[in-house]
Parts: structure tokens; C-alpha cells; sequence
């Protein structure tokens, strides 16, 4: 009789070398032998998609997204592949899968793709059968019936979409650091292991760079109730537990900082101070998929004088931002397009915020007092988010999360050999 159903997904360092591949094997079969069914993602080892993606630029100036995924999602096939062979050699039997195989079917927008179905009838049938189903995680199979992947980080949400479509008592995600940390353990080696932390809170962090979580698996958990345990691969201690909003017990003002080190600029000069262009360049964008995220428009202090806007997007996207607004500017009468690409962003996140004033002004005096300048600013409920230079951003995410005192006595930190601390 099974206890019921459990998801694992192991990142890619918690599968690096053989000796790892063979832990995250034994803890899948100690599950399994516990009574549980199991059903485990995996990540490609190591850097191995940054080594594919490096492979696709060497070969190609701009790789076709479609072959790029063909490339891209070996990658975990070969994670599974191997863990499979580890698992039958430990006595138990494990199927692995395609996410193709494994019924995960996607809209067409290659390169990050969004899961529409999951159809785990296959899933089930192995379960049945008594066996631990390993799933290569990050890819799926579009309604055009080609190969896909979801993005960089998509592994957590192939975990979460299996755990809703299984019906999974929890989903847990098992990484190179013990849980959410108040601020990335490799800028703030004093950051505090987050117990709890709610769905609305941690997309709000995953927004905006804790890339410790995919943003669209937080969404996904959000969205079916899929219970998230993130926790360390390399221990037994409990991690942080994603979870909805009531079974919350406390509201600390502010909850973690987070930032991100890979924003571009763009800057539009001389834009027609006429009704809709905005709305066409926004929908160029778009169109691109690129997602952009604040704006700035300054409107012309005198009459049917011209504004400034400008734009933040990930760098990764400003190649097809500049192609999108180029094939437009003239149309629209934009004057001059200019970019700026080492920005970076820290934001402040915390559900407290909603009813406490004054968290914006503390934010942006810490960062003055410490000579940073800040670029642009956006905010919600919860959040406040500030661009600011790229080289500045380890400086700012300490400052902030020093004025406010987000260190914690029971701090585990992050271990040594799985990578060093910026400095
Ligand atoms: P995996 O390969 O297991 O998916 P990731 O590299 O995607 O691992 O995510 C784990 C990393 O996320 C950590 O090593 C850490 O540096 C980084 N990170 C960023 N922000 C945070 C945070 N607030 N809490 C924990 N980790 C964070
Ligand atoms: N291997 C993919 C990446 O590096 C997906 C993942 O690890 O979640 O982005
Ligand atoms: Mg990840």
C-alpha cells in the first residue's frame, strides 16, 4: 500500500559527479522504500546547459530556437539516463522519461516555453508497475509536436507541474543551499534560512532574482496548491516551505532581499508625444518575447516637445528587444535608441510593507548613504525594487539587508566546496 506520492527534483550541482548522481539515487530509493511512490525531475549536470548553450554560439551567431532545444534538452536526458542505471543497481527499478515521454505538453515558444497539459497517464502506469519514474526535467513537447524547453531554472517547474498532475502530498526541491534565504548565501554568507515563506512573497523574490526557484514553478504551485519543501541535497535538515498565505504565521516587515545582475537599459530618445505610441512599442516587444520589466516616461515639459522613455529587460533579451524596436522606429518617429547593459536591480520584498510606511525612504537612503545610485524604481504591494549600476549591486543587497537586521543566530550557511562567495 503507498504512502502516497512524492515529486524530488535534484539541481543540477546535487547531480555534478558520479558520486553525487549516486547520493541523489540513494535518497530517491530510501523514499521509495519508505513506502512512497516517487516520481524525480533532474536537472543536466553541472554547468552542462551553459557548455550547450556555448556549444549553439560557437556554431551559430544566432542559434534556431528549435534546434537549440533539441540541443538543450539532452541535457537532462543524460541526468536520468544515468540515475536510472544508479537505482537498478540499488535493488529497485526506475524507468527515466523524456518530458515528452512523461506527457508534458507546451505552447511553441522555444527556448522558454509555457506548460499548457501535463498527461501523465504513462506516469501513473509505471507507477503501477512498481517503479520509480525519473523525469529529465526543463523540457516538454509542443502542440506542433516538437521538442521544448521552459527556460533557465524550468527543472522546478517540470517538479511542480508533476506534483499537481500526480496529485503529490509535497514537492521538494532539493538544491546546493538549505532552503530561501533572506538574500542569496553567496552575497550575504549570513543571509537567514527562511522556515516559511508564502506563494506571494516568494514570487515577488523569484521576480526579481532569486533564481533559487523559477518564477513560473512558483506561479504553477500558486496556481494548483502544490505544497513546495525547498531543502539542501547534501543533508537531512528541513528546508523553507513554500506555502499559501494562511498557514503563514508571521509577517516580518520586510522578508528578504533580493537582486539581479543581468539587466539591460534601453532608452528611447525623441519619442512622438502622441497617443498609442507607447502602446505600439510596448506591443513590438512583446511580440519579440521579451519581457520588459519597468518603464519610465518622461513626459516633454513643453508642448509638442518630445519624450524620453526607457525600458529594463533581461539582458539575455536585448539582442530581439533592439531587432523589435529597430524594425519600428522609424515608423514611429523615434529618434534615437540607446542601451546601457550592465545594470543590475535590488529589491526589498516583504508582506509586512502593505502596512508599514517608510520602508521606500529607508531603502533609498541606505543605498545613498553608501554612494549608490539609483537608476529607476518601481514597487508593488510588497516589493520595492531599485536598478541601479551593475558593480554596485553585491554592495547594495548588504547594505539593505543590514539596515534591516535580516541576520539570524540560527543562520545555517551556505557549505563550502559547492562554490565560492562573491566578495
Ligand atoms: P539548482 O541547480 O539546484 O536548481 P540554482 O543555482 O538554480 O540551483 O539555485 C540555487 C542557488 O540560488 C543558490 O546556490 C543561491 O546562490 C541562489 N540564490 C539566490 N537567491 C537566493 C535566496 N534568496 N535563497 C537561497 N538561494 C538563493
Ligand atoms: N538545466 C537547466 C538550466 O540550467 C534547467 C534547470 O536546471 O532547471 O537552466
Ligand atoms: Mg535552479
Amino acid at each position: 500500500m503507498s504512502r502516497g506520492t512524492i515529486v524530488m527534483k535534484f539541481g543540477g550541482t546535487s547531480v555534478a559527479d558520479a558520486e553525487r548522481l549516486r547520493r541523489a539515487a540513494q535518497r530517491i530509493v530510501a523514499r521509495r522504500e519508505a513506502g512512497y511512490d516517487v516520481v524525480a525531475v533532474l536537472s543536466a549536470r553541472g554547468k552542462e546547459t551553459d557548455r550547450l548553450i556555448a556549444d549553439a554560439h560557437e556554431i551559430s551567431q544566432a542559434p534556431d530556437p528549435r534546434e537549440m532545444d533539441m540541443l538543450l534538452s539532452t541535457g537532462e536526458r543524460v541526468s536520468c539516463a544515468l540515475c536510472a542505471m544508479a537505482i537498478n543497481d540499488l535493488g529497485q527499478r526506475a524507468i527515466s522519461l523524456t518530458g515528452s515521454q512523461a506527457g508534458i505538453v507546451t505552447d511553441a515558444s522555444h527556448t522558454k516555453a509555457r506548460i499548457l497539459d501535463v498527461r501523465a497517464d504513462r506516469i501513473f502506469d509505471a507507477l503501477g508497475d512498481g517503479h520509480i519514474v525519473l523525469v529529465a526535467g526543463f523540457q516538454g513537447v509542443s502542440t506542433a509536436k516538437d521538442v521544448t524547453t521552459l527556460g533557465r531554472g524550468g527543472s522546478d517547474t517540470t517538479a511542480v507541474a508533476l506534483a499537481a498532475a500526480v496529485h503529490a502530498e509535497t514537492c521538494e526541491i532539493y538544491t546546493d543551499v538549505h532552503g530561501v534565504f533572506s538574500a542569496d548565501p553567496r552575497i550575504v554568507p549570513d543571509a537567514r534560512k527562511l522556515d516559511v515563506v508564502s506563494f506571494e512573497e516568494m514570487l515577488e523574490m523569484s521576480a526579481s532574482g532569486a533564481g533559487v526557484l523559477q518564477l513560473r514553478s512558483v506561479e504553477y504551485a500558486r496556481n494548483h496548491g502544490v505544497r513546495i519543501h525547498c531543502r539542501s541535497s547534501f543533508d537531512d535538515t528541513d528546508g523553507t516551505y513554500v506555502v499559501s498565505e494562511q498557514e503563514t504565521m508571521e509577517h516580518p516587515l520586510i522578508t528578504a532581499v533580493t537582486h539581479s545582475t543581468g539587466e539591460a537599459r534601453v532608452m528611447l530618445a525623441g519619442v512622438p508625444d502622441t497617443p498609442g505610441v507607447a502602446g505600439r512599442i510596448a506591443t513590438a516587444l512583446a511580440e519579440a518575447n521579451v519581457n520588459v520589466d519597468m518603464i519610465i516616461q518622461n513626459e516633454p515639459v513643453s508642448e509638442g516637445a518630445r519624450a524620453d522613455m526607457s525600458f529594463t529587460v533581461p539582458r539575455d533579451d536585448l539582442h530581439a528587444a533592439l531587432r523589435a524596436l529597430e524594425a519600428v522606429k522609424a515608423d514611429l518617429g523615434v529618434e534615437r535608441i540607446a542601451t546601457d547593459e550592465m545594470m543590475g536591480k535590488v529589491s526589498v520584498v516583504g508582506a509586512g510593507m502593505k502596512s508599514h510606511p517608510g520602508v521606500a525612504a529607508k531603502v533609498f537612503s541606505t543605498l545613498g548613504d553608501h554612494g549608490i545610485n539609483i537608476e529607476m524604481i518601481s514597487t508593488s504591494p510588497i516589493k520595492i525594487s531599485c536598478v541601479v549600476p551593475g558593480d554596485r549591486v553585491p554592495d547594495a543587497v548588504r547594505a539593505l539587508h543590514a539596515a534591516f537586521e535580516l541576520s539570524g543566530d540560527d543562520t545555517i550557511r551556505r557549505e563550502q566546496p559547492f562554490g565560492e562567495f562573491a566578495s
